[in-house]
């Protein structure tokens, strides 16, 4: 009985958590609204170029400004350079639209969420992914923050997960 209930669960915990990766990612259609009034709050124009880069971070998720730049480009339209875009991203995390993160091959790297959440991190492809686990961040985090660290005071807690792909498929992916 117990057993059943405890599939149901972690059923539904599933579906939530693809609910939510799907809601903070980029399907959400207000998004650019919200970058635009982002924009109009600092007193930036909304240029092709800002709309293209967070057109491609919606898209993206995660991504370096080289990435950003292949999107766009290959996406035709809008012209930029690596460095326009780096700028771009950059001045928008100071903003608090992105954030970032470095890859182990030394790459910045931006998100397109904010809040805190877990990554997993493919050491092949060198791409991030997010793991959208509530309960196992507070876990983690409540034990950190009972312990005690010499000269320090805990901030907080950054989870990410090292893995590599299991399939060829995947192996082969970018
Ligand atoms: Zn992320």
């Amino acid at each position: 009985m117990n057993c059943k209930y405890n599939h149901l669960i972690f059923f539904y915990n599933f579906v939530c958590q693809i609910i939510r990766i799907m809601n903070a990612q980029t399907k959400d259609p207000s998004a650019m609204d919200r970058f635009k009034s982002v924009l109009k709050r600092h007193k930036l124009k909304a240029t092709p170029q800002r709309l293209a880069v967070h057109e491609a971070m919606l898209e993206l998720g995660h991504a370096s400004a080289d990435q950003v730049c292949r999107w766009i480009s290959a996406k035709g339209g809008t012209r930029v350079t690596v460095s326009s875009v780096y700028n771009i991203l950059t001045q928008m995390t100071l903003l608090g639209v992105y954030v970032h993160r470095f890859s182990a091959n030394n790459k910045m790297f931006f998100d397109v969420n904010t809040f805190q959440h877990i990554h997993l991190y493919d050491t092949v492809n060198n791409e991030f992914k997010d793991i959208m686990d509530d309960e196992l961040l507070k876990t983690v985090e409540s034990r950190v923050k009972s312990k005690r660290y010499r000269g320090y005071k805990v901030d907080g807690v950054d989870i990410q997960i090292i893995c590599h792909p299991t399939t060829r498929r995947n192996t082969l992916t970018k």
